[in-house]
């Protein structure tokens, strides 16, 4: 009795933070999901969160689609189903990637829980610690997030008004390998990044898979926004290019909707089973309710014009937002002109500190992310991401001109405090 005591009770409790895996210590919270608690106050305009925008989405039509799923087919809907996506559901996602030149092999295609499940898996598979990921500079915070919980180091790559610089990433790669390290794979999201909202062209697209194909090094290739081009198609997607080298990520969240968790993995075939058994092991399956409601959506609405009335919807705001800056903020500052998708990226003047800034602009009512958000590295300091994608054109309108005026004043204390 006495050396089981002594056995199990040696010295002081530890405390929780010794009791976790090294790798809880990189399970932080974003700066988004901090923002989020402040931005989403109802006297707040948020240009912070990239929320789709369900405005254009017709309700009645969306319940009609459910009810007959259920009435019809409830119960396989309402139980598991495979741990690779309903077969369904699958081929129908081919004709969605045909609209952007991908000639795809429904059995090379894995959904999931979103596309952040998908990025989470393929960390899982390739990443352990100390694993070189290169990304664009600045890139998406989610996978950020996801990287540095899985321990990689990220290795960011410089990007232009076309995205990715070939060159830059050409540099990279060697920078990386003369130091010794591995690179697992190359993550980039061509078209309306997120942040920047910059779209990657077929050229660049060629000349980065041959890189990456030369080097052996796998793409992934983020797309939720491709779809979403407000005046023309985006180019072919990369995958189209290269079926053996990319591994292609989709989502209904911005062409249907964001609260059905339904995205998808592309991949190539020697890499579908590790994915499939790494995703079964997260959530045995995703779910066969959103599943077959996405089926049914695509198989009986007309879900092409849909996509187009979701863009008509972001084109009103991107134009409210674009005129606004011009209007309301300073000369000094410079900032991209999407064609599609969410967002657009700010840079101020190097003095200014957008995460400093920010409580100012709180106070003025009005939201935005901080551009360090989007680096691994802490950079981005005079940056800041704006979304247009889910207030109203006129509450951007009133958000563009609180901000800039914030801008302004900071510019000016700025000023004054180095004359
Ligand atoms: N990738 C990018 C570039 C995104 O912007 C997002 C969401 N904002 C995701 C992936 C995740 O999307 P979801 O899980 O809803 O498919």
């Amino acid at each position: 009795m006495s050396e089981i005591n002594t056995r199990f009770h040696t010295g002081a409790p530890q405390k929780l933070e010794e009791r976790f895996a090294a790798r809880a210590s990189q399970m932080l919270p974003s700066e988004i999901r901090s923002l989020f608690a402040v931005a989403s106050r109802p006297e707040i305009v948020s240009l912070a969160g990239g929320m789709p925008n369900l405005s254009a989405l017709p309700m009645d039509m969306m319940a009609s689609v459910v009810n007959e799923l259920i009435l019809t087919n409830g119960a396989e809907a309402l139980q598991y189903g495979s741990g690779q996506g309903h077969p369904k559901l699958r081929e129908l996602i081919c004709d969605v990637m045909a609209l952007e030149g991908i000639r795809a092999n429904a059995d090379d295609i894995v959904v999931t829980t979103g596309s952040q499940q998908a990025l989470d898996l393929i960390s899982r598979i390739f990443i352990d610690p100390g694993d070189v990921v290169l990304v664009e500079a600045p890139s998406y915070v989610g996978a950020l997030g996801t990287f540095r919980q899985y321990q990689a180091s990220v290795v960011h790559v410089e990007m232009d008004q076309d995205g990715l610089v070939p060159q830059s990433l050409r540099e990279a790669i060697t920078v990386t390998r003369v130091a010794g390290r591995k690179i697992k794979f190359l993550y980039l999201i061509p078209n309306y990044q997120n942040p920047t909202g910059v779209l990657l062209p077929a050229d660049r697209r060629t000349e980065i898979l041959a890189i990456c194909r030369e080097e052996g090094i796998f793409v992934v290739e983020d797309n939720p926004y491709g779809l979403l081009g407000f005046d023309r198609p985006s180019p072919n997607a990369m995958r189209a290019e290269d079926s053996e080298n990319v591994i292609y990520l989709g989502s209904f969240s911005k062409t249907i909707a964001s609260g059905l968790r339904i995205g998808w993995a592309l991949v190539p075939q020697s890499l579908k089973d590790k994915l499939v058994i790494a995703s079964e092991s997260s959530i045995l399956c995703p779910s066969n309710f959103t599943q077959l409601t996405i089926a049914n959506y695509l198989t009986h609405q007309p879900w092409r014009d849909q996509i187009a009335s979701f863009c008509e919807v972001y084109k009103v705001r991107r134009d409210a937002m674009l005129e606004s800056l011009d209007e309301y903020f300073p000369k000094e500052a410079t900032w991209t002109k999407p064609g599609g998708g969410f967002y657009v990226w700010v840079n101020l003047p190097p003095e200014i500190d957008t995460k400093a800034m920010m409580p100012k602009a709180i106070v003025a009512k009005v939201a935005y992310v901080p551009g360090t958000a989007f680096y691994a590295d802490g950079f981005g300091s005079w940056s800041m991401r704006l979304s247009y994608c889910h207030p109203t054109p006129e509450r951007i309108r009133e958000g563009v001109k609180a901000l800039g005026h914030v801008v302004h004043q900071e510019m000016n204390r700025r000023g004054s405090a180095l004359n």
